[in-house]
């Protein structure tokens, strides 16, 4: 694998889209490869494993958790996460909220839509997602800042199904702003888009896009 030069071709794709380097499973010499080629933003999905990379690899690198979190996990990355894609639920909200009042800061996250056919991945439908925006609870949050949605297309064939499942959150997207977020100019990100579909995520709109196996090569666990 020619991670940097991977990198080239798909930063070139991209125009102003942020790019995500999906590095979930790989070893740190890779992420210090596509580090050196570059690249600051990584994307992990286990908390422990991003914690691990996170002491061990440069300061300046900015990770995402883009994986399914739970609450239990979330102290581990608190003091340094840069961005949560992955956030379906007031309690984890409220989870992330008390970890960051503890570190200090004001944790970014995502809210996560559910646009695919499969039952089996995560995140929140309309409904749920403007009665979390009307709780109570969630405005008196005071060490999370909502920045925009995150979504994942039904991994199939049929590239109409895709787009028809992002144009849908873009217009989610448009909505959620205009109702919740008029007057907050931070509310600007649109996370869709992996290796197999993020020309169309692209062209439906998305603004930050999650690509692992294209940069690193197929994962293997075991
Ligand atoms: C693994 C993962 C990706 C990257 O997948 P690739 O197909 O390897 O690009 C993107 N988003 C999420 C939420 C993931 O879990």
């Amino acid at each position: 694998m020619d991670i940097a030069a991977n990198l080239k071709k798909i930063k070139e794709e991209l125009g102003e889209a942020t790019l995500v380097a999906v590095s979930k499973t790989k070893p740190k010499e890779d992420i210090q490869a596509a580090y050196d080629a570059g690249q600051r933003v990584f994307g992990e999905n286990k908390a422990r494993e991003m914690e691990g990379k996170a002491e061990a690899l440069p300061d300046d690198i900015q990770w995402h958790m883009i994986g399914h979190l739970q609450s239990n996990k979330v102290k581990y990355i608190a003091p340094f996460v840069s961005l949560i894609h992955s956030v379906d639920k007031l309690k984890l909200l409220k989870e992330i909220n008390k970890r960051a009042k503890q570190n200090e800061r004001v944790i970014d996250v995502l809210l996560q839509i559910h646009i695919a056919k499969e039952e089996s991945k995560f995140g929140m439908d309309e409904e749920e997602v403007r009665e979390l925006l009307q709780s109570d609870a969630y405005k008196k949050f005071e060490n999370i800042r909502v920045v925009g949605l995150m979504g994942m297309a039904t991994l199939t064939e049929h590239q109409d199904q895709i787009k028809s499942e992002f144009s849908y959150l873009n217009s989610l997207f448009q909505q959620i702003k205009d109702a919740y977020f008029s007057d907050k100019e931070s509310f600007k990100v649109l996370s869709m888009g992996m290796s197999g579909d993020y020309k169309i995520a692209l062209s439906c709109g998305s603004t930050m896009v999650r690509i692992g196996s294209a940069i690193f090569g197929e994962r293997e666990y075991h």
